[in-house]
């Protein structure tokens, strides 16, 4: 079987790992894509492998959405193992970074251990949020406990920016995502099945009902049994420039910034967090392990989310601003005198709908795999799992087909909960960003304003019985999202 994976993120190392050590002596893998991973999102990430820390109110009510909880689920509980895979598979080729790693977990760029801070900096959207993630915690009997915020190590938020409450959940963690790629290439560039080629795609070819050729951008042509588009957020340009005749809903760039820091007198050792909040993630500092002989004290701090129809290189300085006053007031103010190591810009593949693309498609030997958003990095070894299974024809779970990548955009929310969700998400992300209502009606009058323009926009798009998802109203608004 000769396979061509096109795109070189965690998604598609994953599936060629995976594929490579269940190949034999005449399959070929071949990944193409660019060393340089311009806009990576994966390089960006923090590498949070968080299920439970992202609940927010009303996110688990659907059986879609309890089904994707299910998924994230497991893929917590299957990094152990396919951690220890690659490490095996690397060797002796391990990245100094990864060269004294004892595995899974605390071993080197992989730790767990996530506090979720409950504070006030935002609004009351942090108290429900905090809430649903206490509900789930116990609904499903994972394990957790309720701390005093004065005993989390190294959080030592400003006076005003305190939290009230926090909890501790011991068996969420994350990697260092550039050891990991580090370490993937690695264990794949040794392998005898595998080939990379530093080249982009540039289109698809068909032929019939098949996928024939891919082209790179470097002008080279790659037949293949398979092929598996996984790059990203590039996912519908490429597309676009292959004329497949086949209807892919959009994929947006959901640009991220993420900053590393150095913190020598005061790293870190456990992940902390805030719950979700005003469109994005909230703000968590992770520690970023680096070396095995160095001080671990490298931080990572996230994330902004700025969703855009065109690739944005720099980030916005907005969003650096941002991320370094929260990480400061609401974490701990003795980073101000830590040392700037590197602003990351990645792409976070977002589909219009906002759920994942994953599955074949009308062609038969083509594979989408995109749209991941802000948990690819962490359902990496699910995803790959089942992609393999189909690539060797194997039954998977028919509830997985939800995300195939032809489907028709799914309409999560209705109008009304579309529009209170927006309400209540642009008023938390203003006080995240410093507002300071006047002593009167301005609050409710300012959500009364919002739910005028969200009903007018719903009007315009043509979304009565249905809700635009709150993160993708300007792509809306803007029409860079059909209805
Ligand atoms: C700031 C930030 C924080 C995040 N935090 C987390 C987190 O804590 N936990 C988590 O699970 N997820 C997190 N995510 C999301 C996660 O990073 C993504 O879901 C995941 O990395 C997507 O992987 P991917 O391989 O599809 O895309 P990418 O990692 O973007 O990889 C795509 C690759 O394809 C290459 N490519 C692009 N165009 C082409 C082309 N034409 N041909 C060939 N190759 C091409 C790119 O160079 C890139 O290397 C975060 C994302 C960001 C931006």
């Amino acid at each position: 079987m000769k396979t061509v994976i096109l795109g070189n993120g965690i998604i598609a190392l994953s599936v060629a790992f995976r594929l490579a050590m269940r190949s034999s002596e005449n399959d070929e893998i071949i990944v193409a894509g660019p060393t340089t991973r311009t806009g990576s999102a994966t390089l960006a990430a923090g590498a949070m492998l968080n299920s439970f820390a992202e609940i927010e109110a009303g996110s688990l009510e659907s059986e879609l959405d309890l089904y994707r909880f299910e998924l994230s689920h497991l893929a917590t509980r299957m990094w152990p193992k396919f951690e220890k895979e690659i490490i095996e598979a690397a060797g002796s080729s391990l990245p100094y970074g990864c060269s004294k790693c004892q595995g899974f977990p605390g071993g080197g760029c992989v730790d767990i251990g996530t506090y979720v801070v409950n504070n006030t900096a935002a609004d009351d959207l942090d108290d429900e949020n905090y809430d649903a993630i206490v509900a789930a915690l116990d609904a499903f009997d994972e394990p957790f406990k309720h701390v005093s915020p004065r005993d989390i190590p190294n959080y030592m938020p400003e006076q005003r920016h305190r939290a009230t409450r926090a909890l501790y959940i011991p068996n969420e963690g994350w990697f260092n995502p550039r050891l990991m790629l580090e370490k993937l290439d690695a264990a794949l560039a040794k392998h005898p099945s595998v080939k990379f080629i530093d080249s982009p795609v540039d289109r698809l070819e068909k032929s019939g009902l098949q996928i024939d050729t891919a082209i790179l951008e470097n002008g080279q042509r790659l037949s293949a049994d398979h092929f598996i588009l996984a790059t990203g957020a590039t996912v519908s340009h490429v597309l676009n420039k292959s004329d497949l005749g086949i209807e892919i809903q959009r994929i947006f760039y959901g640009v991220g910034v993420s900053i590393e820091i150095q913190s020598p007198e005061f790293p870190h050792t456990k992940c902390i967090r805030t719950p979700n909040r005003g469109l994005a993630c909230g703000i968590y500092t992770v520690p970023y392990f680096t070396n095995p002989d160095g001080p671990n004290d490298h931080i990572l701090l996230g994330a902004s989310n700025y969703l855009s129809p065109t690739p944005i290189h720099g980030g916005k300085i907005s969003s650096v601003e941002s991320i370094l006053n929260a990480a400061i007031q609401q974490v701990n103010f003795n980073f101000y005198r830590a040392n700037l190591v590197r602003v990351n810009v990645g792409w976070r593949p977002t589909s219009q709908d906002t759920y994942p693309l994953l599955g074949k498609t009308s062609y038969s030997n083509l594979i989408i795999l995109s749209g991941t958003k802000r948990d690819g990095f962490h359902m990496s070894p699910v995803i790959s799992e089942k992609v393999v299974a189909m690539l060797y024809g194997e039954p998977i779970d028919e509830r997985f087909e939800v995300f195939s990548p032809e489907r028709k955009p799914i309409r999560a929310l209705t109008r009304k909960e579309a529009i209170a969700k927006a309400v209540r998400h642009q008023i938390s992300a203003n006080y995240q960003h410093g507002f300071n209502p006047a002593q009167n009606r301005m609050p409710a009058q300012l959500a009364e304003m919002y739910q005028d323009g969200l009903e007018r926009l719903h009007d315009q798009v043509g979304a009565i019985d249905w809700g635009i998802p709150p993160e993708m109203l300007d792509m809306y608004r803007y029409g860079h999202a059909l209805s």
